[in-house]
């Protein structure tokens, strides 16, 4: 039975590289990473109900697993090659493993990954991924390159998949919004929250310009928490720069907009640091791959990440919401 769905799987991601040597169905892949380059490897598990609702279709869970890994090598500059997937399933079910490896194979395919080996067991239902991708030498992306005078960019829009995630739990109140809101307009922040788009493009053409870059994974102040403190700088972020979407826009008044961009997480764009030197290159370069990015922000001296209301005082965000900081 293991077998069959180890079978199933491999059938539908049909992605093949010169690079894979041997794939599946020995008890190790052989793979051939190019000359002068850097393997970029990443990690991240899945589990139900904490990473995922549980009534998230087999379909999208296979495609955001892979996305959510695709995304920390967009972070590091690499271009993706292979994976690797563990799947604990708590029983065998086969159409369930058959719709995840569509919506999977559909994102591999996107940015042609290999799939080159994995797991099955049987256990409470939990999904890991490892990515490897390439990054020349010495050129990767990373948090601890950023100075203070460089301005802080994010790709694309914030806080749609925390509003498609508030809006899914029908117990929420504030969720009131959503059920009145247009189909098309949920449907875009749920398509957020389930099928995010990993920016390779971005993070390669970002490669020689970014002083610093992560996703947006926990939070946009969380994350560039961490470049601060990877780079020993302060960051300040500019509350009402924050980019939205039409269907954020429409659904959410400002203060609980804020809330969603800055802390909601699970947006998977990059946030990056550039000098201002190389901001306008950034900015061209990105736009001719059709991303867009919204200067938030910049880098300062200090530590930390502040928040800043138009009126230039410090905007403390909290669980239960906002308040302004004396
Ligand atoms: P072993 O017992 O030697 O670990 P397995 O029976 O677990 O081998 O797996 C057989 C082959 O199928 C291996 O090449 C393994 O990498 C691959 N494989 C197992 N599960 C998966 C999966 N979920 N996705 C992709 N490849 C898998
Ligand atoms: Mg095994």
């Amino acid at each position: 039975m293991e077998f069959d769905l180890i079978e199933a799987i491999r059938s539908r991601c049909s992605v093949a590289r010169a690079d894979v040597r041997l794939g599946i169905g020995d008890d190790a892949a052989l793979l051939a990473p190019p000359a002068g380059h850097e393997l970029a490897v990443s990690t991240d598990t899945l589990v139900a109900g904490v990473h995922f609702p549980i009534g998230t279709s087999a379909r999208d869970l296979g495609w955001k697993a892979l996305a959510v890994n695709l995304s920390d090598l967009a972070a590091m500059g690499a271009t993706p090659a292979w994976v690797l997937l563990a799947l604990t399933l708590p029983d065998a079910n086969r159409d369930f493993v058959v719709a995840f490896a569509d919506g999977f194979a559909e994102l591999a395919a996107q940015h042609g990954v290999a799939l080159v080996g994995g797991d099955t067991t049987r256990g409470p239902l939990n999904v890991g991924v490892t990515v490897h991708g390439f990054v020349a030498s010495e050129r990767a992306l990373r948090r601890d390159g950023a100075r203070a005078g460089d301005l802080v960019f994010v790709t694309g829009t914030l806080g749609d998949a925390a509003a498609g995630l508030r809006c899914l739990d029908r117990a929420d109140v504030r969720a009131q919004e959503f059920f009145n809101a247009p189909a098309d307009t949920r449907e875009a922040l749920v398509a957020r929250l389930n099928r995010p788009s990993p920016r390779i493009a971005a993070g390669a053409a970002l490669r020689d310009l970014a002083s610093a870059c992560i996703d947006v994974s926990d939070g946009l102040l969380a994350d560039l928490d961490h470049i601060a403190a990877r780079s020993k700088v302060g960051i300040e972020v500019d509350a009402d720069a924050l980019p939205a979407s039409s269907a954020l826009l429409a659904l959410f008044a400002r203060d609980e907009r804020v809330v969603l961009q800055a802390t909601g997480g699970d947006d998977y764009e990059l946030a990056f640091c550039v000098p201002p030197a190389k901001a306008a290159d950034a900015q061209r370069h990105l736009s001719r791959i059709g991303c867009g990015a919204t200067r938030i922000g910049r880098v300062v001296a200090g530590e930390g990440v502040r928040m800043l209301d138009h009126d230039g005082r410090e905007l403390v965000i909290e669980r239960s919401g906002w308040n302004h900081f004396a």
